[in-house]
């Protein structure tokens, strides 16, 4: 038995048709199923949902064999004990640093002023300022990081911006990248070692069908 760890929304969504190049075909819809197990056509193949960022915590503790998880998840949750397998080019977004148009972030960054940073992603956040000599307080946040700046929590925003309708609705702009992120597929290591003859074939076809 396989076992697969997805999460709801773009993912899914988005990871469907790679599944489908594998003959892999989900039989339920997991937007409307309450289920977190799902079954596929094949009875050998199972998939797991799951929270976006516990992806990797169910492939390195063995509670699914392959995940697919955004290369934020991964750099963020030091996923160590894993193996990434290959980048799937879906859910393409970038790490962002943003803020409020008013804010001078060349002249901050020049002046080596402490900034506050509002966030989901602390590690990633503290590593990008570290490694520009920048000090900063991080405000670590769960969701809507825009709103932070508009209330003066904080000066700026380290966020995924795919479009960027959510920063300009907010009256904020982007102020340099951090990182392009898209998902990888990722691969539990002794399942690698134990169900090779399962898993490669999968994990060929996968790679056959990413554009
Ligand atoms: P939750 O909603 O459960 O708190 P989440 O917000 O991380 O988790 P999603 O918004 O579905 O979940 O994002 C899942 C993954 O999709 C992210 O880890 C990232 O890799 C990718 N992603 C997030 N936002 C975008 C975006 N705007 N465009 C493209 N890909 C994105
Ligand atoms: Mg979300």
């Amino acid at each position: 038995m396989l076992t697969i760890a997805l999460s709801k929304g773009r993912i899914f969504q988005e990871t469907l048709p790679l599944l489908q190049g594998a003959e892999i075909e989900c039989k339920e819809n997991p937007e409307t199923s309450r289920k977190l197990i799902l079954n596929t056509n094949n009875k050998n193949i199972r998939l797991l949902i799951v929270r976006a960022s516990d992806v990797p915590t169910y492939v390195e503790c063995g509670g699914a064999d392959i995940g697919i998880a955004g290369k934020d998840v991964l750099d963020e949750f030091d996923s160590a004990n894993l193996y990434q397998i290959c980048d799937l080019k879906i859910a393409k977004c970038k790490m962002m640093v943003a803020g409020p148009k008013s804010y001078d972030y060349q002249k901050a960054m020049q002046q080596k002023s402490r900034l506050k940073v509002a966030t989901k992603y602390t590690k990633i956040t503290k590593e990008f300022f570290a490694q520009k000599g920048t000090h900063i307080d991080v405000i670590k946040l769960y969701g809507s990081m825009e709103l932070a700046p508009l209330v003066s929590m904080s000066d700026l925003i380290v966020d995924l911006v795919s479009s960027g309708q959510t920063l300009k609705a907010n009256n904020l702009v982007e102020y340099e990248k951090i990182s392009d992120i898209s998902s990888q597929l990722i691969v539990n290591k002794a399942s690698l070692k134990l169900k090779l003859d399962e898993i490669q074939p999968i994990i060929n076809a996968i790679k056959n069908t990413v554009k």
